[in-house]
């Protein structure tokens, strides 16, 4: 991919914002990036998944993380998976 291009996700759920992320991280445990991961969870993630969450690399996190837009339908998949507050539909 040109590294110019930006990748595009589409919010399907405009409800789950940046703001759920906070108390979230599904998407981390349910879809792990690789470069930071011992198989269980990711290594950067702290915090309690549902509850309280933080990126300890947010701002340097790779693509794959970016691709989980809050509302997206990874976003929603993995809150639907990890029984994670709204958007469960
Ligand atoms: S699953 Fe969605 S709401 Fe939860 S941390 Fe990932 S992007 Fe944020
Ligand atoms: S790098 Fe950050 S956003 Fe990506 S899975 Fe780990 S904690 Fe989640």
């Amino acid at each position: 991919m040109d590294s110019q291009m930006k990748r595009i996700t589409v919010v399907v759920d405009p409800s789950v914002t940046a703001a759920d992320c906070r108390r979230c991280g599904a998407c981390c445990i349910y879809e792990v990036c690789e470069p930071c991961t011992d198989d269980e969870s990711c290594l950067s993630l702290k915090g309690k998944v549902g509850l309280h969450t933080t990126c300890t690399i947010y701002r340097h996190r790779p693509p794959l993380c970016r691709d989980y837009t809050p509302g997206s339908r990874g976003c929603l998949e993995s809150r639907r998976a990890l029984k994670v507050g709204g958007g469960v539909t």
